[in-house]
C-alpha cells in the first residue's frame, strides 16, 4: 500500500488504497503531472498490471488523493497531526494564561491549541526551526526566519514542563526521561501540506530544552542551474559532478546551503541511469529513484559504517553529508579513487582550506591530490527586505558595517531583512594544483578559478547593488582568514 505521505510527496497514488501487491487484477494509478518516470517504472514493476490516469495538475491530485484516503480514515492511521483549526498566537496565549486554565493542571486542551498556533505560526511564516527556551525567569520560545533567531513570544516558566511534555509525546519521546538528550519525529498536516519535523531535547539546568526542526525548510531542492552561480562556476562544477570518479567537495559555515547545492547537483544527475546513494543527517529531501539512508548513531550507524554499507551496494555516485571524522574522510577519498563520484561537504570557511582539513583529518597529500576535483566554497547573506529597504539605506544600512537597526516593517517581522542569497567560490584541481597538493603545499585564494571575483569582492558588489546591508558583508568576512 501507497502512504497518504508518499502519495503526495510522490505524485502517484493507487485508486485502491487496500492494494495487493500479488494479485492479478489489474490496479489503477492516479498521476501528477510532475510525477517522475523512476516513480512510473517502479510501480510497474511491483504491481504488474497497472494502467495509469492521464497526468493530473496538482489541485486535482490533491483533491482525488484525499478523497481516496480519507474514505479509509488513513490519514488518522498513520498519526499525522492536523493543523487546520488553530486558533491565532494572541488567542492561545490568553486562553492558556486564564485563571482556569493555570490552576487545572489536568486540562491540556489549551496546552495543545497552544502548541499548534505556534507551529502554525511558524510554518505561514517559513520558520527553519522553532526553539523552545526554559530560563530561571521566562519560557521564551523563537524561531529562526532566513537564518535569523526571531522571539515569537515569552511565557511564565510554570509552562514550560507541561509543553514540552507535550512535544515530547507528538515526538514519541519518553516524557519521564529528562536527564539525557532525546530525539523523535512527528508529522503534521496543514491543509494540503504534509510537514515533517525532527524534535530533539537537551537537559539544561532550568529545564528541558527542544528544538523543533522543520524538514525540508533548510534545504528545498533548487534546480542547479537556478542557484545563480556565476557562469564559469556554474559550467565547471557542472561538468565535475557528470565524472565519473573523484572527489567534489562543498564547504562553508553552518547555514550557508552546502546541502541545497549538493541536492542541486544529484538532481542533475539523477535521470542519468546512475545508482546514486546518499548516507546523511538528516535526510532532508527524499528523491525518487534514489537511495538515501539516515545517520543513526543510538544504533552505530555513523557516516563511516553507511559509506562502507554503501560501497557494498553498486554504488556510481555517493553522497556523504559531511566528512568530520578520520575515517569517514579515509573511506570517502579511497571511494572515490576507485571508480564512485563522491559528493560531500566540509566544514570549512574556504575552498583552499579544504584541503588542510582533509590533511588535520589525518588524508596523504597524495590521496587528497588524486582523489580531489573541485573544491565549492559559498555563503548565504541575508538581503534586504524590499518593501522598506529605500528607508533602510537612508538611514545608513550600506555605510554601517556594525548590525544596527533596518527600517524594518510588517512585511519583514520589522528585521529589514528578508530572504537570502548564495556567493560562490570555487577551486578547480587541475593538473597543475595536483603537484602542489602532492608535494605537500597549501593552496591559497589565487588558486580559485574565480580568481577576479572571491566571496568578498562578490558580497561587496551586492552591497553596492543594495541588495544586502553591509554588516552582512563584514559578517560574512569576519571568519574568513584561514
Ligand atoms: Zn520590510
Amino acid at each position: 500500500m501507497i502512504s497518504f505521505q508518499k502519495a503526495s510527496k510522490l505524485g502517484i497514488a493507487s485508486e485502491d488504497v487496500n492494494l495487493k501487491e500479488n494479485s492479478d487484477k489489474q490496479k489503477k494509478f492516479l498521476v501528477r503531472n510532475d510525477c517522475s518516470q523512476e516513480t512510473i517504472d517502479d510501480i510497474r514493476r511491483h504491481y504488474g498490471n497497472v494502467v495509469f490516469s492521464e497526468p493530473l495538475d496538482a489541485d486535482e491530485f490533491d483533491r482525488s488523493i484525499q478523497k481516496i484516503y480519507k474514505n479509509k480514515s488513513i490519514i488518522d492511521d498513520e498519526e499525522m497531526i492536523s493543523l487546520g483549526d488553530t486558533i491565532s498566537l494572541e488567542e492561545a496565549t490568553q486562553s492558556l494564561l486564564s485563571k482556569t486554565s493555570i490552576e487545572n493542571n489536568s486540562d491540556d486542551a489549551p496546552i495543545i491549541q497552544m502548541l499548534n498556533s505556534i507551529i502554525a505560526q511558524s510554518l505561514a511564516k517559513g520558520a527553519s526551526d522553532i526553539h523552545f527556551e526554559p530560563n530561571e525567569e521566562s519560557f521564551d520560545i523563537k524561531m529562526r526566519l532566513d537564518g535569523n533567531i526571531i522571539n515569537v513570544l515569552s511565557l511564565r516558566s510554570e509552562i514550560a514542563s507541561r509543553l514540552i511534555s507535550r512535544i515530547k509525546i507528538l515526538g514519541q519521546i519518553n516524557i519521564s526521561e529528562r536527564r539525557l538528550p532525546q530525539d523523535g519525529r512527528v508529522t503534521f498536516k496543514l491543509g494540503k501540506q504534509i510537514i515533517d519535523v525532527r524534535i530533539s531535547t537537551l537537559p539544561t539546568g532550568s529545564g528541558e530544552r527542544v528544538v523543533m526542526r522543520i524538514l525540508g525548510k533548510q534545504n528545498q531542492l533548487i534546480k542547479l542551474d537556478k542557484l545563480q552561480m556565476p557562469e564559469i562556476i556554474y559550467k565547471n562544477f557542472k561538468s565535475q559532478v557528470r565524472k565519473p570518479h573523484g572527489l567534489v567537495l562543498v564547504t562553508g559555515p553552518t547555514g550557508s546551503g552546502k546541502t541545497t547545492t549538493l541536492y542541486s547537483a544529484i538532481d542533475s544527475i539523477s535521470n542519468l541511469g546512475l545508482n546514486i546513494m546518499t548516507i546523511e543527517d538528516p535526510i532532508e529531501i527524499s528523491f525518487p529513484g534514489i537511495s538515501q539512508t539516515q545517520v543513526n548513531l543510538k544504533l552505530g550507524l555513523n557516516f563511516a559504517e553507511g559509506l562502507k554499507a554503501i560501497l557494498r551496494q553498486d554504488p556510481d555516485v555517493i553522497m556523504v553529508g559531511e566528512i568530520r571524522d578520520p575515517e569517514t574522510a579515509s573511506v570517502a577519498l579511497r571511494a572515490s579513487i576507485t571508480g564512485h563520484l563522491v559528493l560531500s561537504t566540509l566544514h570549512t570557511n574556504t575552498t583552499y582550506g579544504a584541503i588542510s582539513r582533509l590533511r588535520d583529518l589525518g588524508v596523504d597529500p597524495y590521496m587528497i591530490s588524486s582523489s580531489l576535483n573541485s573544491v565549492i566554497a559559498q555563503r548565504l547573506l541575508r538581503k534586504y527586505c524590499l518593501n522598506c529597504r529605500d528607508e533602510s539605506i537612508n538611514l545608513g544600512g550600506n555605510s554601517s558595517d556594525q548590525l544596527f537597526k533596518l527600517k524594518g516593517c510588517e512585511q519583514c517581522d520589522y528585521s529589514g531583512l528578508q530572504g537570502r542569497i548564495a556567493i560562490f567560490d570555487y577551486l578547480n584541481i587541475n593538473s597543475e594544483l595536483k603537484n602542489k597538493i602532492s608535494d605537500g603545499d597549501l593552496l591559497s585564494k589565487e588558486d580559485n578559478i574565480h580568481e577576479k571575483s572571491n566571496l568578498s569582492t562578490e558580497a561587496n558588489s551586492l552591497v553596492k547593488n543594495n541588495v544586502i546591508p553591509k554588516f552582512e558583508a563584514v559578517r560574512m568576512t569576519m571568519n574568513d582568514n584561514e
